[in-house]
């Protein structure tokens, strides 16, 4: 193994400087572990792979009767899952040369119900809740047939249930959908940079959206407190909800299915570099580590970030001393990509992140608009600001010197040209189509200029 002798670039003036000047860098973890982890701490608990086979096993259970409630489930029988596809086009034109592997897209901004990757998180935990009152109440068993739950005992029960959430949209969206069609009454607190259209959805779907001036920590914070005045009504919370992480982390598991059907399952010859948009950080925290439960040190799980809202490197940056926010950093915490501003991390996905992650790096706005517009124009693919994000990573990992110094460190530079770079685009299915224009047109004016 490599010797640390080299400075690690996160330690440099140069990161810090770019950091408060919000210009795109990219930080590498010191702590990364080069072992398969075994359990890890999350919160007072201990997670592992069993925890992201039983967030499976919740899917599958509830799977019948996703297909009932949602007829665009009919399909795959209730199964909420995404496809992983080649996009040589777009790797051409971001001129990722095959040398340093192959581009592919993990397409969950395709996903059907929530349109986002938070059809994961935000579904699993509202069917956790669920479940978990059904079975108290003595309607179903872990064997029964779950369609039982949208017959009348089942939705007598579950009215008298609020669930509510903080949102700066997409969770809100995946949350609310589900609360509503299992009978549950909804309320999602929103902040005030929640795009227009998503709370007109959510409205349409009778959910009560409660908007809140501040920003999204605020939302939350307000939620949370409304929420425990009220004992009937559960509050997911994403800055520090376990069953949102391992509802995510459930992605790994279909993913590595995908992988090995594709001949692509990695291993020390062939490294998989995954590129996951950071918001508060539980979606691609619990993405993270289910693909480290499965692949230990061949898979390199980056985070991406707004240059204005980097809180989960901040937080990493911390290495779990506060819980430090990008107004700290003299950052304003305001970018197109709603899915992406929050200014303050989640301390659980951070804690479970702390020697699984391989670095966080940052795009500027204008750049998610740049491959927002690529990604259409290459493949065909259409997605949100956020979730365009994780196409910047290819390049800031093989043409940076930060990246070129993890590549060396971990031995990888002669088993590159067999490398997988899996960008996760995890949004964009219900933006309104005038809404997307003007994504598109910015796009273009960039591309042009
Ligand atoms: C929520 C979201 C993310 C990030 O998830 P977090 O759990 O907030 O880190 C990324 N992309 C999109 C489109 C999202 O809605």
């Amino acid at each position: 193994m490599t010797a640390h002798s080299a400075p690690f670039p996160h330690d440099t003036e140069a990161h810090l400087a770019a950091l408060r000047g919000a210009r795109p860098t990219l930080w590498l973890n010191p702590d990364l572990s080069r072992e398969r982890p075994d359990a890890l701490a999350a919160g007072g608990k201990s997670i592992s792979l069993a925890d992201v086979q039983q967030a499976r096993a919740r899917f599958r259970r509830f799977a019948p009767l996703l297909a009932r409630l949602f007829p665009e489930l009919g399909a795959t029988g209730g199964v909420i899952e995404s496809d992983l596809v080649a996009a040589p086009a777009l790797q051409r034109a971001l001129d990722l040369p095959s040398a340093h592997g192959v581009l592919w897209l993990k397409q969950d901004h395709l996903l059907p119900v929530a349109g986002s990757i938070k059809a994961r998180g935000g579904i699993h935990e509202v069917l956790e809740f669920a479940e978990t009152l059904a079975l108290e109440h003595g309607l179903i068993t872990l064997e029964s047939d779950y369609t039982a739950l949208a017959g009348d005992a089942a939705r007598a029960l579950f009215s008298r249930y609020e669930v509510a959430v903080g949102s700066t949209g997409n969770l809100g969206l995946s949350i609310g959908v589900m609360a509503s069609a299992l009978g549950f009454r909804a309320a999602v607190h929103m902040s005030s940079d929640a795009k227009a259209w998503k709370k007109d959805r959510l409205r349409a779907r009778g959910v009560e959206v409660v908007e809140h001036a501040g920003d999204y920590e605020e939302a939350v914070a307000a939620g949370r407190r409304q929420a425990e005045q009220d004992p009937f009504c559960y509050f997911v919370d994403d800055e520090r909800s376990l069953s949102l992480l391992l509802g995510y982390s459930a992605a790994a598991l279909h993913l590595g299915e995908q992988l090995r059907e594709r001949g692509l399952a990695p291993d020390a010859a062939h490294p998989l570099f995954v590129y996951l948009p950071c918001g508060v950080g539980g979606a691609p925290a619990g993405i993270a580590f289910g693909l480290r439960q499965l692949y230990g040190p061949y898979v390199h799980c980056f985070f991406v970030e707004p240059t204005q809202s980097p809180c989960f490197v901040v937080q990493m940056m911390a290495a779990g001393e506060g819980n430090p926010s990008v107004y700290d950093y003299g950052l304003t915490n305001r970018t197109e990509a709603d899915g992406l501003a929050v200014p303050r991390a989640s301390e659980l996905a951070a804690q479970v992140m702390r020697q699984q992650l391989a670095g966080v790096l940052t795009v500027e706005d204008d750049t998610l608009f740049r491959l927002l517009h690529l990604a259409a124009t290459t493949e065909n693919v259409r997605v949100e600001p956020s979730a365009a994000a994780g196409i910047a990573g290819p390049a800031m990992l093989t043409g940076t010197a930060a990246g070129r110094a993890y590549l060396a460190r971990h031995g990888l530079d002669a088993v590159m040209h067999q490398a997988v770079h899996l960008a996760w685009t995890t949004g964009g299915l219900f933006v309104p189509e005038d809404e997307y224009q003007r994504f598109f047109a910015r796009g273009a004016a960039l591309a042009a200029a």
